[in-house]
């Protein structure tokens, strides 16, 4: 008998039928015997269309208001599929992230869980009652009703694993598990069958959106063991847990990371702190940055936040030579140890000199080498390093 958190994202509940089948599926797992907790995401795609409306009627919404309005989509999903497993002699409880006290910081649309008071959750298992759990939703400590950022309802599951201390958080997908690298470009990349915490990670990182970066984060403070499998398809699907004794250093999977831009700069030393304090203060999204020596600097950035970007710094210092190029990606290469295998370390650079004058840095730690490149060159280089380091069938 194993107590499971079992997640199911938007495409697996995207009709009344499929949650019925997955209903099926968790009535199964709770007649042999186990305790299982269920946590849903929205139908389909209910959350974009919950967003165009709000854009609609103003192209700035209220952040609160985008909380209420995001939470709803959750609700739906959740109080269908306790029906269903009502219907199947199965007893269920739908429950809001409040009601299960998943408290987090008041910073609405992309707040943090604080901690898990879970009462209801324990109450309910501890009756034989299935809890099905609204997935990326909580409550702050001034009562306001919060979102943690999209994609955040395997950040619920995977928190709630480690509060009940499960032995599996399984969450369920429309692909197979995670591939070695971006199956949209290398339509035959191999699936990984395990993967470090470590390394999932960085993919989560560096653009894989298998899973929310910070269920990844809560997955290895807590050593939950979490397997991504799809709903649909049979299958063992992709492990991630702790590795050990994994002598062999390879690159087992690359991973691209788009809607970049890349903004240099020339600045005096002592502007550039000042400058990064600055940048501090401003919820950016900022991927990288890179200085050389201190007086030239270089930030990735999400297309989205560049022109707050370029108005900080034109505000702040208002004669600094910028530059700012879009349309950038970045390719990350990820593997235990690759940036000291000095033959692995040759292969990448190889393949990167072809593009000397449009690749515009390189940042490496010991697992993973990143590339910042033009957009344009992606699919040729992540195609040929696919090959090179056998990711392909
Ligand atoms: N429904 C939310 C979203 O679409 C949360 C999630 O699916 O994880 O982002
Ligand atoms: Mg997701």
């Amino acid at each position: 008998m194993a107590l499971i958190v079992k997640k199911f994202g938007g495409t697996s509940l995207a009709t009344v039928d499929l949650i019925k089948n997955l209903a099926k599926k968790v009535a199964k797992d709770v007649n042999d015997g186990n305790r299982v907790v269920v946590v849903v995401s929205a139908m389909g795609k209910t959350t974009n269309e919950l967003i165009s409306m709000a854009r609609s009627l103003t192209s700035n919404p209220d952040q609160r208001e985008m909380d209420m309005l995001l939470t709803a989509g959750e609700r739906i999903s959740m109080s269908l599929f306790s029906m269903a497993l009502n219907s199947m002699n199965i007893k269920s409880y739908s429950f809001t992230g409040s009601q299960v006290g998943i408290i987090t910081t008041s910073s609405h649309t992309n707040a943090k869980i604080i901690t898990v008071k879970g009462e209801r959750l324990l109450e309910a298992l501890s009756n034989n009652i299935v809890p099905i759990v609204a997935g990326f939703q909580g409550i702050s400590s001034t009562k306001e009703i919060t979102t943690l950022g999209r994609g955040g309802s395997d950040t619920t599951a995977i928190a709630l694993a480690a509060f009940l201390k499960a032995d599996i958080c399984e969450i369920y997908t429309d692909v197979d598990g995670v591939f070695k690298t971006d199956p949209r470009i290398v339509p035959n990349s191999k699936l990984l069958k395990r993967i470090s915490y470590d390394e999932m990670l960085l993919m989560a990182y560096f653009g894989s959106k298998v899973l929310h970066p910070r269920s990844v984060e809560i997955a290895k403070k807590y050593k939950i063991p979490v397997v991504i499998k799809s709903s649909f398809n049979e299958g063992e699907g992709t492990m991630v847990t702790n590795m050990e004794n994994i002598e062999s250093t390879k690159v087992n999977s690359i991973c691209v990371k788009d809607d970049l831009a890349l903004v240099n700069l020339k600045t005096s030393e002592q502007n550039i702190v000042k400058l990064l304090k600055e940048l501090n203060k401003d919820n950016l999204n900022i991927e990288l940055f890179i200085t050389k020596g201190f007086d030239n600097i270089s930030l990735v950035v999400n297309q989205d936040s560049v022109n707050s970007l370029l108005s900080i710094i034109e505000k702040n210092y208002p004669s600094l030579p910028i530059s700012a190029n879009t349309d950038i990606s970045l390719i990350t290469f990820i593997g235990e140890g690759i940036s000291e295998d000095r033959g692995i370390t040759e292969t990448i650079l190889n393949m990167i000199s072809k593009y000397e004058n449009d690749v515009f840095g390189v940042v490496t730690n010991k697992i993973s080498y990143t590339i910042i490149t033009k957009k344009i060159y992606k699919e040729k280089i992540v195609k040929e390093a696919g090959e090179k380091f056998e990711l392909t069938e």
